[in-house]
């Protein structure tokens, strides 16, 4: 007698990322209920589960669904607006004054569902978010069927968001509530960088994450120029002050860290602090170098970010996991620093743990939510195929992503995103095309 489960998805190799270095070859994962209930060589699949919907993915390789550890997901709109320019002028000159004018639910809404295709039909299927009116994002998330941990940005001055700081927060809380018991939800509070929230705004926020449990994702060290300011108006390095207000402990998740010294490096790792690296973004906006190596060595928690798609221009963690894996090795002078096992852990298991959902998704193994990603390694660009993990970090692009489930749900087949009329994201594309830069 079979046992009935939802779908049986039979691939050429599964690449469970636990074990660590494990590649089983033609081997099915049985879902039921959106978890994963087997994984086990197709040949038994067959006759132990009778399945509502059966794939055969021969030539392709299942995995986890890859987690973008930050985004600003509605910048997606802004992609190309201001190129070729450092951090502050980009800033000042060209994105706050843009979001001056034009940000608001509907511009949050559509730039994420954006965003929200783009990253699905590339094997992405949890995102960490950062921006204004998170409530738009999330309905935009759950349109998309999309895991998303979604951000209460924090930021002193006024915006077209909130009034200051306090209000942020409020604003937060009411998010929060909202989407209360949403399982593809859930939120960490993100102070944007230690230059633009203040003392005050940082103790609340570090008793806030204290007492929901949740994390607080930011800014950190991304420039050499935010530590030189942090030196005038505070009399200390950025990561000395949030050690300072409380907020370096398991629940932080630094984003860029690329400008550490060696005891910042032993600190976070010391204090089960987690790092989002953003290769391409760093090297866009020419930030510097990150040592990965080095904090892996510390045992620092590292996962894989794009940040947002106005200073990448891609939303491709595939693509940055690569990056990640060469710079790695460029800056260290060791070409076995961060080999491609280890790139792919990042982009999902360590990126999972960063957001506290490592025990759901981030591998494949019973019990946890069937989020996962199939890439076809059937094109010649990926032949002959010796060592897959290596196929997928060192050549395989994302347009090779065949098939997306998030929760259990089919969301990418063939290629193509399930039940999305790309008609009308591309309007919605154009039509914000003609209101950031109505003359051009
Ligand atoms: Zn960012």
């Amino acid at each position: 007698m079979s046992e009935p489960v939802d779908s049986l998805i039979h691939a050429g190799w599964v690449l469970p990322i636990v074990p660590s270095g494990a590649v089983w070859p033609r081997h099915a994962v049985a879902v039921r209920q959106g978890r994963i209930v087997a994984i086990l060589p197709s040949d038994e699949a067959r006759l132990r589960y009778a399945a509502q919907r059966e794939f055969d993915l021969p030539g392709r390789v299942l995995m986890p669904g890859l987690v973008n550890l930050h985004t600003h997901a509605a910048m997606s709109l802004m992609r190309g607006l201001a190129d070729d320019l450092p951090l502050m002028t980009w800033l000042h000159e060209h994105i706050w004054p843009a979001e001056a004018r034009h940000l608001g639910p509907r511009f949050v809404r559509d730039g994420t569902r954006l965003a929200c295709a783009e990253m699905l039909l590339g094997g992405v299927t949890c995102l960490n978010d950062m921006y204004f009116f998170p409530e738009a994002a999330a309905e935009a998330c759950l349109q998309a069927g999309m895991r998303a941990s979604l951000g209460n940005v924090v930021i002193d001055f006024p915006t077209a968001y909130a009034a200051d700081a306090a209000d942020c927060l409020k604003k937060g809380g009411e998010v929060r509530e909202a989407f209360r018991g949403e399982p593809l939800l859930s939120f960490t509070l993100a102070p944007h960088a230690p230059y633009t929230v203040s003392d005050e705004g940082l103790s609340a926020i570090s008793a806030l994450s204290e007492r929901l449990g949740c994390r607080v994702h930011m800014h950190i060290h991304e420039t050499a120029d935010e530590i030189e300011q942090g030196l005038k108006s505070h009399g200390q390095r950025p990561l000395a002050r949030l050690q300072a207000l409380g907020l370096t402990g398991p629940n932080l998740i630094a984003v860029h860290a690329v400008h550490l010294t060696e005891p910042e490096i032993d600190a976070l790792a010391r204090h089960g602090c987690h790092i989002a690296h953003c290769p391409a973004s760093n090297l866009k906006l020419a930030s510097g170098l990150p040592a990965t190596s080095r904090w892996l060595q510390a045992g620092v928690n590292v996962g894989i970010g794009t940040d947002g798609a106005a200073s990448n221009n891609r939303l491709d963690v595939l693509g940055e996991l690569r990056l990640a894996a060469l710079l790695a090795k460029g800056v260290s002078g060791r070409a076995e620093a961060l080999p491609a096992h280890a790139a792919l852990a990042m982009a999902t298991l360590s990126g999972a743990r960063a957001l506290g959902l490592d025990s759901r998704i981030g591998s494949l193994e019973p019990g946890k939510c069937a989020d996962m990603a199939a890439i076809d390694l059937r094109p010649i660009t990926t032949a002959p195929c010796f060592d897959i993990a290596s196929q997928i970090v060192y050549a395989a692009g994302r347009e090779q992503v065949s098939h997306v489930w998030v929760d259990g749900r089919l969301r990418v087949e063939d290629g193509a995103l399930a039940g999305v009329d790309l008609a009308e994201l591309q309007a919605l594309a154009a039509h914000w095309r003609g209101e950031l830069q109505p003359t051009a």
